[in-house]
């Protein structure tokens, strides 16, 4: 292969390395980028999840707590032995709550440590006060203080669970129910049930204590609405949650009618139903039970909902990295393929632009390529450089008598013939002209180069090819003009070719059939 053919497969190996080499880095890049944003959501979906177990842990701590205040209101005022114990339980529930390791861990991951102790120890202290050491309005607030601690730390353990970042509007309203709008409906309700049954425990209500339970009333009836208009929103973004969620209980305003009514007290211009304490904590209780259905519906709606994303992160990450993987193996086939079918069309090309149609030898434009590079290496090597220019004796009346067809095939004959002789390393055979040839080959000194020559005339002779005008013959014959090109690695083809030319000539003048050296 010539030396321009080796630069451009150079060339050629560059551009496929290239064309393949930066797509894949794109690629790979790409796929990094993708890939880091689904172990990024799918992490971030997953703290979520951990966050609404924390959640539904507070969520009951509430509960518990608000029972205890409603409970140490009625035993102020006289309660028996069952309340107490029920206080007594409800602590204990309460702490053990808070104090599960599994759900610690959690906290700390959230960084709410420090709020969870703060919360533990002030219910310890408030734990630790007996039964009419401080006035029931005083337990009645100091209660309601850590209740509101707690529904700050609701909301506090949403943002550092980045719960309320969730990308999807239902899902973030849903949070919003669960992590505001439940919880302070369930603690408008708790008030209302403390305070009246506080106040039906003590049998009497005045005027600011009256304008104290209505404002907590106002309090249950804008966050029913509050609720109503969530389930409105998540209804309107049409997703799964729809369907299967009910964010407050059937009737649930018929529910909660009972704790509007007038209540009997001491009050002669009262008129209302008269109530025990108790019935009316069980009426208040039963409906903060109410709420705990769609409460646990909503958390495990959301919960499965995040898991469902979960498992739409993982599946895109696979199909993310399966179809970079893929495109990558593509790109090296199909460039690979490219570069390999582009190499055999070029080799094509380069073999047809230094190759003769009709005999196959070497054309003229490859014989000028050849030389100089030869005869560098002859001189390398201590030898000598041989020319041998050959012409087809009277061809023209070849063709005449025989037709151009024949002549054409007498040519490839002719060129096979002389291809047999010249197969060393080294030995070159080019058709320069119509009916004209080029040998180029290198010995060790005249005498063999002469003989060699004559070898390739002879083998010609030797094919027989009736030519009945080439006299004294008779059959088709060459002329060869052989000369020894310089010793000089800069020896100038054309000069070198003028010699040859001069010798053929001779061998032309003097009969024909024959080799004659230039001198
Ligand atoms: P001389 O012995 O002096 O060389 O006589 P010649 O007839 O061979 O002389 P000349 O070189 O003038 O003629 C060459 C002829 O070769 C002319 C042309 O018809 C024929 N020829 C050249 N190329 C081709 C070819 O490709 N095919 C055929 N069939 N003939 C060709
Ligand atoms: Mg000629
Ligand atoms: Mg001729």
């Amino acid at each position: 292969m010539s030396l321009s053919h080796s630069q451009r497969r150079q060339a050629n190996l560059k551009r496929y390395l290239l064309a393949t080499i930066l797509p894949i880095i794109f690629l790979s890049l790409s796929l990094s980028l993708q890939i880091y944003d689904q172990i990024k959501m799918y992490s971030f979906t997953k703290t979520e999840i951990k966050g609404i177990e924390v959640l539904e842990v507070l969520y009951n701590s509430l509960i518990d707590l608000q029972k205890i205040r409603g409970y140490s209101q009625i035993s102020f005022w006289g309660g028996h032995d069952k309340v107490d114990r029920n206080i007594r339980d409800l602590q204990q529930q309460f702490l053990e709550r808070l104090n599960k390791s599994e759900w610690q861990l959690k906290v700390e991951e959230f960084q709410l440590k420090s709020e969870v102790e703060q919360i533990k120890k002030k219910a310890a202290e408030l734990f630790q006060i007996k039964t009419g050491e401080v006035q029931e309005k005083t337990l009645f607030d100091k209660y309601t203080r850590l209740i509101t601690d707690i529904l700050q730390l609701l909301q506090l353990t949403a943002a550092h669970s980045y719960l309320i970042l969730d990308p999807d509007l239902d899902t973030y309203y849903l949070i919003d129910v669960l992590d505001t709008q439940i919880p302070y409906l369930v603690e408008a309700i708790g008030r209302v049930r403390g305070l009246e049954s506080g106040f039906l425990a003590k049998r009497t209500i005045s005027p600011e204590e009256k304008e104290r339970l209505n404002i907590f009333r106002a309090a249950i009836l804008a966050r029913i609405e509050s609720i109503k208009n969530a389930q409105d929103t998540i209804n309107k973004a049409s997703s799964g949650l729809n369907n299967s969620l009910q964010l407050l209980p059937e009737n649930f305003d018929a529910t909660m009618a009972p704790l509007f009514l007038k209540q009997e007290t001491a009050d002669p211009a009262d008129t209302g139903i008269h109530r025990t304490p108790e019935d009316f904590f069980t009426l208040a209780t039963r409906c903060i039970d109410t709420l705990s259905t769609p409460y646990q519906t909503g958390i495990a709606l959301l919960t499965s909902r995040l898991e469902t994303r979960l498992q739409k992160h993982l599946l895109q990450g696979a199909c993310i990295f399966l179809g970079t993987g893929i495109a990558i193996i593509l790109l090296l086939y199909f460039n690979r393929a490219f570069f390999l079918y582009d190499q055999k069309l070029h080799e094509e090309m380069a073999h047809l632009s230094i190759t003769d149609q009709l005999t196959g030898l070497y054309n003229r434009r490859h014989f000028y390529e050849t030389f100089p590079r030869e005869l560098r290496k002859t001189f390398r090597n201590g030898e000598r450089l041989y020319i041998a220019l050959l012409d087809v004796d009277n061809f023209k009346l070849y063709n005449d008598n025989y037709g151009h067809p024949a002549g054409d095939h007498a040519l490839k004959c002719i060129a096979r013939a002389m291809t047999d002789v010249l197969k060393r390393a080294g030995d070159y055979c080019f058709r320069i002209g119509g009916e004209e040839f080029c040998c180029l080959f290198s010995e060790s000194d005249m005498e063999k180069a002469t003989q060699f020559a004559n070898r390739i005339r002879l083998n010609i002779q030797e094919l027989n090819l009736e030519h009945k005008a080439n006299i004294p013959h008779g059959m088709v014959t060459v002329s060869l003009g052989l000369v020894m090109v310089p010793a000089d690695p800069d020896a100038i083809l054309e000069q070198v070719m003028t010699q040859a030319d001069k010798a053929l000539y001779r061998a032309k003048e003097s009969g024909r059939n024959r080799c004659e050296i230039f001198s």
